[in-house]
């Protein structure tokens, strides 16, 4: 036998012997230090406010943006006020579906477990999920999942109890003071749950108001200015709900309220939800509260918090607002 196919079959034997070793090293090792996005899902389809077909896409191009996720998108099959924007429904790159008024779609079920936060884009009049779909999504919130609620997203199922320990407090849709207590930031600064009997649900007209911090050190608000002003919206009050495991994040003064109280409405909270997280903002009414670097900047860090717990990206942009000038940036669609 001759040296060089010694060599060779030695030569072989060394590259079988890698091979195989390789082929033994799990896949999560190979990945190490390879970034992982996110995996986030924005559910919409049923919602009074008839911008929903776009805000959806202004929501995922915010979370695309940030490179840090992938964004998926689940519509239930039958639409509500779907077709002021229809134009913006194909981008959405989901099955078609039919225009009616509110009802349950039998076949809506996505599979929650797969994604590390939901972002609900659902509002007012959205027709109840069916119960399977309800409890999959509880033991997927119980399990340590995320979520995010988006404005008129806390008008909706009022009857199912899981969810409203979920957002904390909601409005309309239904609900009454029996649904819990009316949260609100009194004179002195503290949070109140109030139990009395009133009203559940109100805002005043769509104008530009002020956001003031009311926790500065969460992940979602660190290094965010105390005070500024956000772009034309309304600002929900007299919120109700069980208001368990919350802690408000930040407020703004409703017109609906004697100023002379100094009363102040959440607009945004953090609430536990056993493993879970919920990260819920009452703002975003429309196009133009959405364009909003305040609101932009809130829902990339609080879905991010939603999803991990924890907020990476936390340098403020440039054009933030601040206390006396609305900052907007305005929506352009890159597909
Ligand atoms: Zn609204």
């Amino acid at each position: 036998m001759s040296q060089s196919f010694i060599l060779k079959v030695q030569n072989l034997k060394v590259v079988f012997l890698l091979a195989m070793a390789i082929s033994v090293i799990p896949s999560y090792a190979l990945n190490a230090g390879v970034s992982k996005k996110l995996k986030a899902l924005i559910i919409d389809g049923q919602n009074h406010h008839v911008v929903w077909p776009k805000s959806t896409i202004m929501l995922k191009q915010y979370l695309e943006e940030t490179g840090q996720f992938t964004v998926d998108i689940a519509r239930t099959k039958y639409l509500y006020h779907s077709t002021a924007f229809q134009d913006w429904l194909p981008f959405a790159g989901v099955q078609e579906g039919i225009e009616t008024a509110p009802k349950t779609d039998p076949n809506f079920n996505p599979d929650f477990f797969k994604y590390d936060v939901v972002i609900s884009n659902l509002g007012y009049k959205a027709a109840p999920w069916p119960e399977q779909t309800q409890r999959n999504f509880e033991a997927y919130m119980k399990n340590g999942g995320g979520f995010v609620s988006v404005h008129s997203a806390n008008n909706c199922f009022a009857n199912w109890n899981a969810y409203n320990q979920m957002i904390a407090i909601g409005g309309w849709g239904g609900r009454t003071d029996k649904n819990g207590v009316y949260l609100y930031v009194d004179a002195h600064n503290k949070v109140v749950k109030d139990s009395a009997a009133g009203i559940v649900g109100a805002h005043g007209k769509r104008e530009p108001f002020l956001v003031t911090l009311y926790n500065t050190t969460h992940p979602v608000t660190l290094h965010m200015p105390k005070k500024w002003m956000h772009a034309k919206d309304e600002c929900y009050a007299y919120l109700r709900g069980p208001a368990e495991n919350v802690s408000v994040l930040a407020t703004s003064v409703s017109v609906k309220k004697n100023p002379e109280l100094q009363h102040k409405e959440p607009v945004v909270m953090a609430i536990d939800y056993y493993k879970g997280r919920v990260f819920h903002t009452t703002l975003g009414h429309d196009t133009e509260s959405l364009e909003c670097v305040g609101f932009i900047t809130l829902f990339k860090r609080g879905t991010e918090w939603a999803a991990t717990g924890n907020v990476k990206r936390n340098k403020m942009p440039k054009d933030f607002p601040s206390k006396n000038k609305v900052s907007k940036r305005t929506f352009v669609y890159e597909p």
